[in-house]
């Protein structure tokens, strides 16, 4: 890192030093190093025309484009907190990450995806306290003179992002990260995952999540592009990947299966022929997945451990042995510390499970709410993260839940995920989500509710009880509910599983045929 530790001070040293080699690439547009710092500094200036200042509160729903990423970093130019918003948001979300952050200003698309963005913009700054100055940031963006802007800020440990999680056990929690934070995790992603300035990268994902970034510090860092998708479906996708030569392609649980759908439709060929590596994180991932991936792709598979408060914890390197690829999370960067400890903190030795805690240069410094915030560290400055799991003597993690996913059932603790793990090699199962419901004589009951794939056989409980046992579950973890869906409620960010939405459905008794024995 150079003396100020900023993301623009990444910008510039990257443009110095390889100006001419591509950066982003979308459809048939191509932006380099140099272009990307040049422009970003005349629509810094643009923002400083409309009013934007260091430490000004910037949030921007836009989707994964060149100028998104243009408009983030001419505001890491001038200094503001920027806050992105995930687009595929409405009136709730994006309301509340307004209200919540007290932007001052809110970028939209406009008109995307057949939901007009503007509109909403304005309806919630009519309803604001302090309403935001809403402005379109699609086609064009703001743009001015250079010559009007300041110096760079100078320091990278000022808090200038603000991230949003992705709700999945409560109300979303604004988290807020340095450029250091961020700078950090991206920088241990590049060289857990062996990358070079050979490869090319691809965004997939909403560039507004907290990926976004880290993936930008890779870029600047080793100097090779990425292919940014705006609209991500396959197999549609595929052209982009094959024609740009993709190396490695990034995204989570939900990616790699979409890339197995493909795989499995011509089981002979290299679905992307320069691809070597599908890298992603952020959700549980069946053992299983990583084995097909493998096996059918004939490519290399590493699966990583990371949330909105440390957008990288541990990472599989691609040259750990198959085991610790499929079964465990990876292992922690330097500088990563990772504690695994007992309810009052007490740490636990190896192989035990336990609460996981982080402290490190890529852990966030706190939430927005300041309770949330003083309630997230324990007092050797360890960030509590709610996530239970165990180290290996080897150092690799292994995640075994959340401590709101553990089940009890009769004060028996049940892992969710160990029983999901399971179902995930049944035939008649896509996805699946197993969840405990309130019970009046057990305190809670396991419940399974499986998405299947097209064509499968109906499922019942006794077959997947059945199937449990004779894979060696213990009889008191058992599913007692078996629900079959159509789709599992999914965010939109990473398709990660809404199990609380499940617990809300299935709470109350439903029509026999499907239930407990
Ligand atoms: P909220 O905090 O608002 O309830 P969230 O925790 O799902 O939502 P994120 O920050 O997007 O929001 O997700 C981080 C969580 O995702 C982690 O705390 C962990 O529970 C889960 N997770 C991340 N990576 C993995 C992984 N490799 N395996 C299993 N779970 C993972
Ligand atoms: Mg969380």
């Amino acid at each position: 890192l150079g003396a100020s530790g900023t993301f623009w001070e990444l910008i510039e040293r990257r443009a110095a030093l390889t100006p001419d080699r591509p950066v982003l690439i979308q459809d048939d547009r191509t932006l380099t190093f140099g272009e990307l710092r040049s422009r970003c500094e005349r629509v810094a200036a643009g923002l400083w025309g409309m009013g934007v200042r260091p430490g000004s509160v910037v949030a921007w729903q836009l989707p994964t484009r060149i100028e998104t990423v243009l408009l983030s970093f001419a505001l890491t130019r001038i200094g503001a907190v920027q806050s992105p918003v995930i687009p595929f948001y409405r009136d709730r979300e994006a309301g509340f990450a307004l209200r919540e952050s007290k932007a001052g200003f809110f970028a939209v698309p406009g008109a995307w995806r057949g939901f007009d963005h503007t509109a909403m913009a304005h309806r919630l700054a009519a309803e604001a306290e302090h309403p935001p100055l809403v402005f379109e940031a699609y086609e064009s963006l703001p743009d001015g003179d250079p010559s009007v802007l300041p110096p760079p800020p100078a320091d990278g440990t000022a808090v200038r992002w603000i991230y949003w999680t992705s709700g999945t056990t409560s109300d979303p929690k604004g988290v807020l990260h340095t450029d250091r934070s961020l700078i950090a995790g991206g920088s241990c992603l590049a060289h857990a995952l062996r990358l070079s300035a050979d490869d090319v990268g691809s965004v997939a994902f909403p560039f507004a999540h907290v990926g976004g970034p880290d993936y930008a510090v890779m870029l600047l860092l080793y100097g090779f592009p990425a292919v940014l998708f705006e609209h991500f479906a396959m197999p549609d996708a595929l052209e982009g990947y094959r024609r740009h030569g993709v190396t490695v392609a990034g995204g989570s649980t939900a990616f790699y299966s979409m890339f197995l759908t493909e795989q499995r439709k011509a089981p002979d060929r290299m679905l992307i022929p320069t691809l070597r590596l599908l890298a992603g994180g952020g959700a549980p991932k069946p053992p299983e997945i990583y084995h097909s991936v493998v096996r059918e792709m004939g490519i290399q598979l590493t699966h990583g451990y990371g949330m909105t408060e440390v957008p990288m914890i541990t990472m599989g390197a691609p040259d750990d042995t198959t085991e610790h690829l499929a079964e465990t999370e990876g292992r922690p960067p330097e500088g990563m510390e990772i504690r695994i400890t007992d309810e009052d903190g007490k740490p636990l030795p190896y192989g035990t499970d336990g609460e996981v805690r982080l402290r490190g240069e890529a852990v966030c410094k706190g939430y927005l709410n300041p309770e949330a915030s003083a309630a997230a560290f324990d007092a050797d400055g360890f960030l509590i993260t709610g996530d239970v799991g165990h180290v290996e003597a080897s150092g690799h993690l292994v995640l075994t839940g959340r401590l709101k996913d553990i089940i009890i059932r009769k004060g028996e603790n049940i892992s969710a995920k160990e029983i999901e793990d399971l179902l995930h090699r049944h035939p008649g199962v896509g996805d699946v989500a197993v969840i405990g419901l309130p019970d009046p004589e057990r305190g809670e009951r396991v419940c399974a509710v499986v998405e299947q794939p097209a064509g499968a056989a109906p499922l019942t409980l006794p077959e997947i009880t059945g199937y449990l046992r004779a894979e060696g579950l213990s009889v008191h973890k058992l599913p007692e509910q078996l629900e079959v869906v159509a789709a599992l409620p999914r965010n939109e960010a990473l398709r990660k599983i809404l199990k609380y939405r499940l617990r809300e459905r299935f709470s109350t008794p439903g029509p026999p045929g499907v239930r407990g024995h």
